[in-house]
C-alpha cells in the first residue's frame, strides 16, 4: 500500500450511536409529574411499613407491595445526605461541570432525590446541609422535573447525622 496512514494497527473508531426511548410514565409517575406541574412534591405510602416513596414507583422496595392509593405531599426542603462533585463535561449533562450531584432527603419522604446543588461552593457542599429547590416561574411550569432547576442551601444548622444516616 502506498497511504503510510493505512498501516499499523487500528486502535480507535468513531462509532456514533443514538437510542431513542419513548418512556411510559405509568400510573405512580403520571400521579408525581402531575404534582410537579402544580408544583407540588407527591409520595406514596407503604401500606406495610408506613415509608412515604418519592417519587414513587408504586411499590415499596422493602416489601414488594403496592403503595397506598393516596398520595402524600412532603416538602421541597430537605437534608443533602449525600452528594459527587462532578468535573468531567458530557454532551447529556444540562448543566455545566463542576457542580455537585446531590442525593437529598426531602422532608417528609423516606427515599432520597437525586439533583443538582448550585448557589453554594463547591468546597462548602456537605453531608447533612439543608436545601431547598429552587422553582422556575409559575407560568413556565409544565409536568416535568425541569420545573426545578437545582437546590441551593439553606441558611438552617446542618442536620444531625443520625437523622439520615438510614439514607446513605
Ligand atoms: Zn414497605
Amino acid at each position: 500500500m502506498s497511504d503510510e496512514s493505512a498501516e499499523g494497527p487500528v486502535e480507535i473508531i468513531q462509532c456514533p450511536v443514538e437510542l431513542d426511548y419513548t418512556y411510559t410514565a405509568g400510573q405512580a409517575t403520571t400521579r408525581f409529574l402531575r404534582g410537579v406541574g402544580e408544583g407540588k412534591l407527591l409520595g406514596q405510602r407503604c401500606i406495610v411499613c408506613g415509608k412515604i416513596y418519592v417519587a414513587s414507583r408504586g411499590a415499596c422496595p422493602i416489601h414488594g407491595v403496592p403503595t397506598g392509593p393516596e398520595t402524600v405531599e412532603v416538602s421541597d426542603k430537605g437534608t443533602l445526605v449525600s452528594f459527587s462533585i462532578v468535573r468531567i463535561p458530557s454532551e447529556n449533562l444540562s448543566v455545566d461541570p463542576p457542580f455537585a450531584a446531590i442525593s437529598v432527603l426531602l422532608d417528609g419522604s423516606d427515599s432520597t432525590f437525586m439533583h443538582v446543588l448550585s448557589d453554594c461552593p463547591l468546597e462548602e457542599v456537605r453531608m447533612g446541609m439543608r436545601v431547598e429547590a429552587v422553582w422556575i416561574p409559575k407560568e413556565e411550569w409544565t409536568t416535568s422535573l425541569k420545573n426545578i432547576t437545582h437546590f441551593r442551601p439553606l441558611d438552617e444548622p446542618d442536620a444531625p447525622y443520625d437523622s439520615y444516616k438510614e439514607h446513605l
